[in-house]
């Protein structure tokens, strides 16, 4: 650290991304990004818009903005795009939550939460999940604070049914609501439709997964108009020209190709039921899960030494070290054939271990 870094951030922890080695090829299940690239459309576009980069994005992102209105079915006022979802959240942290308006979100959770809390000096309490990894919505019913869920969680992957949301929304009005919503295309329900009865609910969402433009950088937050009015003062006020134009157009392209995308969802559900019953036949305990990753445990093999053996065979995987989850690994859902290499890697791990245990 340097003698001139600010006290303010002195004491600040931040957020650890994945990693992304760059000594050898990987299978990379390690991040949640799709396995599928973008459509030919979002190439071209992409393609055409580089020779225009000399001039600044459009700052309210009229043609995105628009598209958004159809796919999502809600007005072009209730949709503010951002550089990934994680922009957007932090905008709401700033926007929404301060010393006397505190935030409240799971214990087990996506680690940027407590980081945007720290970074904006915003008071937060965890509430633990229940024994079976699953939130329970009482907790959040009348809290009396602002809340953010990410619904699919993250990284159980399981996910709180839409009458539950709503529940924890209608019995907070005088907080803000917010849903991460990264991974509700894998099967959960989307709780967009309720941004237009209740004025409390962001919804925010990512082309990083299900789009496939982890790479592109494209988020959004949808909400009553009021509430998105605030995070574009926000938004004005640190980085107008968010969105850059190449992912402007390729966003634009992706929305117009929504079916190209919503079948690559399709298969990586599939893909995901055959993984954890492949992984459940060779004895790991798997969490149900609603995105594009399965969270996963064997009682013969640790979290960190099953991910360091994958990891020496080409096979990236996620563990974390916190105590509650340290046994379990979460292992994004790829295509059919990189599921297969990792079931099979996964075998030859097990049966080797139980060769030495003889
Ligand atoms: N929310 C959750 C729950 C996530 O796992 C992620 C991905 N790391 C994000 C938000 C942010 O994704 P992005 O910034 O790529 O849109």
């Amino acid at each position: 650290m340097s003698k001139f870094f600010s006290s303010k951030y002195s004491t600040l922890e931040a957020y650890v991304p994945g990693e992304q080695p760059k000594d050898m090829k990987y299978i990379k299940l390690n991040t949640n990004e799709s396995p599928f690239p973008p459509s030919e459309n979002a190439l071209l576009a992409a393609k055409e818009e580089a020779g225009k980069l000399q001039l600044y994005s459009d700052p309210e992102c009229t043609p995105l903005v628009k598209r958004m209105g159809d796919v999502f079915k809600i007005d072009k006022e209730c949709v503010l795009m951002t550089n990934g979802s994680d922009e957007i959240i932090n905008f709401a942290f700033m926007a929404f939550c301060d010393e006397s308006h505190p935030i409240v979100f799971p214990d087990i959770t996506y680690g940027f939460y407590p980081v945007f809390a720290e970074l904006n000096h915003i008071p937060y309490t965890v509430i633990p999940l229940k024994d079976d990894f699953s939130i329970d919505y009482n907790d959040y019913v009348g809290i009396g604070k602002n809340i953010i869920i990410a619904n699919p969680n993250a990284p159980t992957g399981m996910a709180l049914p839409l009458w539950q949301i709503e529940k924890i929304v209608a019995s907070n009005p005088d907080n803000v609501v917010i849903i991460d919503e990264a991974y509700v295309d894998f099967g959960a329900e989307s709780a967009v439709q309720l941004t237009k009865k209740y004025d409390n609910l962001l919804v925010t969402g990512t082309f990083s997964k299900s789009r496939s433009l982890a790479g592109a950088r494209l988020g959004f937050g949808i909400g009553n108009k009021e509430l998105i009015a605030d995070l574009n003062t926000v938004k004005y006020s640190t980085n107008p020209y968010n969105v850059n134009r190449m992912t402007m157009a390729v966003g634009c392209a992706v929305l117009d190709d929504n079916d190209y995308y919503m079948n690559n969802c399709k298969t990586v559900m599939e893909n995901r039921e055959y993984t954890k019953n492949a992984l459940e036949k060779m004895g790991f305990f798997v969490l149900p899960s609603f995105a594009n990753f399965v969270f996963a445990r064997h009682s013969e093999i640790s979290g960190a030494e099953l991910y360091l053996e994958l990891k020496k065979r080409g096979i990236l995987i996620r563990h974390f070290t916190k105590e509650k989850i340290k046994d379990f690994n979460r292992i994004t859902i790829g295509t059919k054939d990189m599921m297969d290499k990792l079931i099979d890697t996964i075998s030859d791990i097990l049966k080797e271990k139980q060769n030495e245990n003889l």
